[in-house]
């Protein structure tokens, strides 16, 4: 994939209290407009204006060149669920990159669990979108290359040879591990399939994870990052959380500064999250809010609007050494819901550790044990049938179950 240098009207700043430098052209720029629906003609005029600041689509995608976008599907979900980038926004993005002269317009992701693509298209607005648009859906099926990550060598699809321009379209989420998902996430469904589990297996704390988070980042960085933040998800995401309304589109260059703007709207400091704190040590982008700029109409939204974060935000102060220990005592595990499960089998495919079990009588639970607390299972899950225990909710039913026995 070639390296996209473009120039920008924003000149580079460089934040303090960052040891490392700046990305030439990683600005600390975030642009932030109001966007109160989905209707195509508003999200196509949002978008220009979140664009306008950065020199417009023109910044970023030439004559003749192909472009991949990168939405956030990460499982066959309905786009008002908001577990999802909308395909509204996928294909005004699409629109804009064929006018500035683009050859192609690819649209991937590589969802969570082994769901079958024609689906995970069908429900997630994508097969009806995208060709609209003139774009072309691309298959995480096919073969595979291998992308040196570190000491890792991690498959991604062959065909991102052929891509020159990379605009990551994340979704707006908390995330119950790296307590939101947004721009810097949002390349880790650039991996083919199931690999994606076994990753977190190597990397079984939200500390760990972020690094290799960082380091896939940097191994394949997109061009732009537009933000579908028009329903934003809150408390637990990325997959079980509460659709909420925050009516903006932000963009930006820097993914880190626009995870930082991100992280402030569910009211967590972006020092407090463990993915942007790595992406600005490895000189990323700005995380310090003093030191981003932030333009647009949405700018006094963005500021102000708060949401609800995951209840397990300390999981991210906890050291990887005790984090499965403590998550154990803790009782922090995923809990299956027998009356919502479908016994797809899904959840146990997908999990690296083997944690899911099947009993006899075709119901599934999870072995406490072996589960390093990674998420997936909740993640690939279609149907909302995973949750997430916590001594809250523990404590919760042991008081109603007191309540139930008095009351006999
Ligand atoms: S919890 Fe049930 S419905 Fe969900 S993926 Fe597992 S088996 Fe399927
Ligand atoms: S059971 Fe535990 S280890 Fe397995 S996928 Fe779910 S969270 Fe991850």
């Amino acid at each position: 994939m070639p390296n996209q240098e473009s120039p920008s009207p924003i000149p580079a700043k460089r934040p303090s209290g960052t040891s490392a430098p700046l990305t030439p052209g990683y600005a600390g720029h975030v642009s932030a407009v109001n966007c109160p629906a989905y209707e195509p003609e508003t999200v196509e005029q949002a978008l220009l204006e979140a664009l306008t600041p950065f020199g417009g689509i023109a910044s970023f995608v030439r004559e003749g060149q192909t472009v991949l976008l990168k939405p956030n599907l990460l499982s066959p979900r309905p786009p008002e669920q908001a577990v999802t980038t909308h395909p509204t926004v996928v294909a005004a993005v699409a629109k804009l990159c064929f006018a500035a002269g683009a050859s192609r317009v690819w649209v991937g992701d590589s969802c969570a669990g082994d769901h079958s693509e024609k689906r995970l298209w069908e429900k997630t607005g994508m097969t009806a979108a995208v060709p609209a648009a003139g774009a072309e859906l691309k298959s995480f099926t096919e073969a595979v290359k291998p992308l040196p990550v570190g000491d890792l060598t991690v498959p991604v699809p062959s065909w991102l040879e052929e891509v020159d321009v990379v605009i990551s379209l994340p979704k707006l989420k908390t995330h119950i591990l790296t307590v939101l998902t947004c721009a810097l996430k949002n390349t880790y469904g650039l991996v083919v399939g199931h690999a994606k589990a076994v990753y977190h297996g190597h990397f079984p704390s939200p500390r760990e994870i972020s690094h290799f988070l960082v380091d896939l980042h940097q191994a394949l960085p997109p061009a732009l990052n537009i933000v579908d933040a028009v329903t934003v998800m809150e408390g637990d995401g990325p997959a079980n959380g509460t659709p909420a309304h925050a009516g903006l589109l932000l963009a930006a260059r820097d993914p880190v500064a626009i995870d930082a703007v991100a992280s402030r709207i569910f009211g967590v400091s972006p020092a407090a999250v463990p993915l942007i704190r790595r992406a600005e040590e490895v000189g990323l982008g700005a995380a310090d809010l003093a030191d981003i700029t932030v333009v647009g109409s949405g700018k006094e939204r963005a500021a102000t609007c708060r949401f609800r974060h995951s209840r397990a935000l300390f999981l991210q102060k906890l050291p990887p050494s005790l984090f499965k220990l403590t998550t154990y005592l803790l009782t922090y595990r995923p809990k299956i819901n027998q009356t919502t499960c479908v016994r797809c089998g899904v959840c146990a495919e997908t999990c690296s550790q083997d944690a899911i079990i099947q009993r006899p009588d075709g119901t599934y639970r999870v072995e406490k044990a072996r589960c390093i607390l990674c998420m997936c299972c909740l993640e690939a899950c279609p149907h909302e049938a995973v949750d997430v225990n916590s001594p809250a909710r523990w404590l919760r039913r042991r008081r109603r179950k007191r309540r139930e026995d008095k009351a006999v």
